[in-house]
Formats: structure tokens, sequence, C-alpha cells
């Protein structure tokens, strides 16, 4: 029997995760039977076990099919100790036990959405990419400390070369399966773990000759993807460049509550919004729990093969927007914005 392990986490991570299951349930029940279990994860651990990652938790997602997240963190948790914080001290080392070396992001402009954008019409209206973000490896992993003689800090930047190619692989082939173009992000003017990560990605281009490479320095990137986001298919670069720049990607299709994600290690997958908890808006109903229910949706997709049931959550997504559904991230000051809640029941609603 399949098994879903489902971390709510803090903040909006207990409003979106609800909903996100609601779809989910109702797409899934006419199939096969799928376990779902519920494990404590972040701020929400900390409190009730003392620890951001408890062993249980841990476990169960090592021994499930895939995993369902919210999001950790919050300021009631940012005054303890680094490494004991729900970020530091749960979501990375998850992430690395797990082994999900890959961060799939794809930004898909919905029509409906255009005028959500930040960015003008014509600017985002074909916009149709994918990051890959390396997730296991480089700064956020690396050794980092304090010295006090001079007081100074540090957060090493290593990438191994089996980091590099695996991740690298899997860029050149989803770009396979989409444009055929590929575009390495890094900072090789000035990084040597750039200049390390462009000799890599030549060499493994060698085996992707129907793939276009190209390679761009992250500055220009954040540029160029405002200014012409047009021109991209997959984008394929280190942790803290593509944390960095699938935010600013989020804005082109009208929101942060908008973008899903996948990190996967094979088949398996751990699936969540690239929001985070967002604790200015938590407990208030307004949180846009769409990008979960997307999530949950490539993790159909990508775990279960379930394509058409993707679909479906996909199509049922698009037909709330089309009908004039919008969370308060997502409404201009004419449109009338509805709750977290409501939109999850919109969902389901047109699922049928
Ligand atoms: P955030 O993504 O939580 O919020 C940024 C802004 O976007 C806020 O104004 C928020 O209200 C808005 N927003 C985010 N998701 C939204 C949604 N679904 N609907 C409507 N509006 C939404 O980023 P932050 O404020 O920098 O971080 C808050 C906490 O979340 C921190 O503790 C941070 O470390 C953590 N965080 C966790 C994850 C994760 O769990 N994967 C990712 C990023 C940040």
């Amino acid at each position: 029997m399949p098994k879903i392990v489902v971390l709510p986490g803090d903040g909006i991570g207990q409003e979106i995760i609800p909903e996100a299951l609601k779809v989910l349930k109702n797409v899934i029940s006419q199939k096969q039977e799928f376990t779902f279990q519920e494990y404590a994860i972040g701020g929400t651990a900390i409190d009730k076990f003392g620890k951001a990652l408890p062993e249980e938790t841990l476990k169960a997602c090592q021994e499930a099919d895939a995993v369902l997240m919210g999001s950790i963190g919050g300021p009631k948790w940012d005054t303890l100790p680094a490494m004991e914080r729900p970020e530091l001290g749960a979501l990375l080392p998850l992430r690395k036990k797990l082994n999900l070396f890959a961060n799939i992001r794809p930004v898909k402009i919905i029509p409906a959405l255009l005028s959500a954008s930040t960015l003008k019409e014509e600017v985002v209206k074909n916009v149709d990419l994918v990051v890959l973000r390396e997730l296991t490896g480089g700064i956020y992993f690396g050794e980092k400390g304090r010295n006090t003689q001079p007081p100074a800090a540090y957060d090493v930047l290593v990438y191994t070369e089996e980091e590099v190619r695996r991740i690298v692989e899997l860029g050149f082939q989803t770009a396979q399966g989409r444009k055929k173009r590929l575009c390495s992000v890094d900072k090789a003017n000035v990084l040597e773990s750039s200049r390390f990560w462009r000799e890599i990605t030549e060499d493994v281009a060698k085996n992707y000759p129907d793939v276009e490479l190209t390679h761009m320095y992250v500055d220009n990137a954040a540029m160029q993807l405002v200014r012409y986001p047009e021109q991209f298919d997959v984008i394929v670069t280190e942790n803290m460049f593509g944390d960095i720049l699938t935010d600013l990607a989020s804005m082109l299709g009208g929101s942060i509550g908008m973008l899903s994600s996948a990190s996967m290690a094979g088949k398996k997958g751990l699936y969540e919004p690239a929001h985070g908890s967002a604790p200015d808006i938590a407990g208030q109903n307004k949180a846009n729990p769409l990008a979960t229910i997307l999530s949950a949706a490539m993790m159909l997709r990508y775990t279960f093969d379930m394509n058409e049931e993707a679909e479906r959550i996909e199509k049922a997504v698009i037909k709330v927007l089309n009908q004039g559904y919008r969370t308060a991230d997502l409404a201009s000051s004419t449109e009338k914005a509805i709750g977290t809640k409501e939109m999850g029941d919109a969902v389901v609603a047109a699922l049928s």
C-alpha cells in the first residue's frame, strides 16, 4: 500500500496542508488505497518533542514513498541556537538524509493570472520554464562557524564532482523532454566552485548533443528573468542561487503562493510549496493553498505515475482561477479575496 507521510509544519503549513489533502483524497479515492500518516516537524516538533526533526518523523519519511510538507520556521524559534532551529535542525537534515538532491520548481504562466503578475503581460505571457536547484550541497551544507580574533563568521561552499554531475545530468534529461535548452547558472567569473561546476557541465554536455547548453552568471540570470523570461526552458543551478532565483521567478506567475516544488531522490520525493511559513498571515485563513495543491499533483505524477489524476488537479486549479477565485495574494484592489479553506473547497468542487 503506497505510503504518504504528511508534515504540516509551522505557520500557514497547518492551514494549507489540510486543503491539499482534501484535494488529494478526493482525486485518488476511487483508485488505490493510500495511507496518510501525519508527523511533527519544525517549530511544532520543538514545542512537542524538544527537537525540530524527531527520530520517528525521520524514520517515517525514510520508509514513505512520498512526503507532503507544508512549511517550517517562524519568529518563535528564531532565538534558538542555529543548529536547533527549524531550518537547520529539520529542513536541511531531512533533505540530506533522504538524499533529495534535485529540487524541481516549474514556473508556467496561467493566463487567468496574467494581471496578477507584477511584470507586464507581454513579458510574462509565454513563460514556461523549470528551475532545477541542487538541494543537498553547496554553502548551506558546508562548514560554518565564527572566529573571535578578530570577530568573523564563515560558511564554506563545497561541491563534489558527483554532486554536480548528477544534478546537471538531470538538467539535460529534463531539457530533452521539453524544448531542449539548458541554461546552467553560476558565478564562474568569481567562484572556483562555479568554474568546477562549469567544467563538469561541459563534460556532461558531450552525452547530450541534442540539447543546447548555455552558461549564465547568476547576477545576469536574475536580471534576464525579469527582462525576458521567455528565453528560458530549463535552468540548472546550485543550491543558494536556485533558492534566490526561484523566489524571484515565482512572481512571474503572480505570487509565491503559486510556486510548487518537488525534491527528488529517484522516484521518492518530498513535495512542498516553495514558500515559507508566512508568519505575517498565519492563522488567519489568508494563505494561498494552490502551491501546495499543485505540489500534491507533482507527487501523483512523479512518485506514483498517476498522470491523469495529476492533470485533473492542475485543470481544477486553472478552472477556479478562470472562475475568478483569488486568495488575497492574487487579488487586485477591485477583486474580492477568498480564504484558504474556501479556495480548497473551490478546487474540490472544480474536480467534478
Ligand atoms: P515566506 O515565504 O514565509 O513569506 C514571504 C512573503 O510571502 C510573506 O509576506 C508571506 O505572507 C507571503 N507568502 C508566502 N507564502 C504565501 C502563501 N501561500 N499565500 C500568500 N502569501 C504567502 O518567507 P519568509 O517570511 O522569509 O520566512 C518565514 C519563515 O519561513 C522563516 O522562518 C523561514 O526560515 C521559513 N521558510 C521555510 C521554508 C520551508 O519550509 N521550506 C522556505 C522558506 C522560508
